[in-house]
């Protein structure tokens, strides 16, 4: 299976490949359905799983990860955000002052 992933370096999505036996999911058919983080391949109740910010569907939903992967998606995601606002504010300095 081929999904979406982002790169937040690229700034642009990726294709991302998991195993086809792996059950990924965007939402569960019950709260203790047991699915596979779609990046570690951990099986884990649908339950207490978060929502990856990383690879989502066509439509932009996020698949289901561990905590563990989430925690570092989201830490990235900081790093990435702060990276970025630092790179607004000096073009902004250099092109208006
Ligand atoms: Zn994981």
């Amino acid at each position: 299976m081929i999904l979406n992933k982002w790169n937040c370096k690229k700034h642009e999505y990726e294709n991302y490949k998991v195993p086809d036996e792996w059950n990924i999911k965007t939402y569960g058919n019950s709260m203790d359905e047991i699915i596979n983080c779609c990046k570690c391949g951990k099986k884990i109740k649908f339950g207490d799983s978060y929502t990856s910010l990383e690879v989502h569907t066509e439509m932009g939903f996020g698949y289901s990860v561990c905590e563990k992967c989430y925690e570092r998606e989201w830490k990235r995601r900081e790093k990435n955000r702060w990276k970025r606002c630092w790179y607004m504010i000096n073009t902004k300095i250099n092109t208006e002052w």
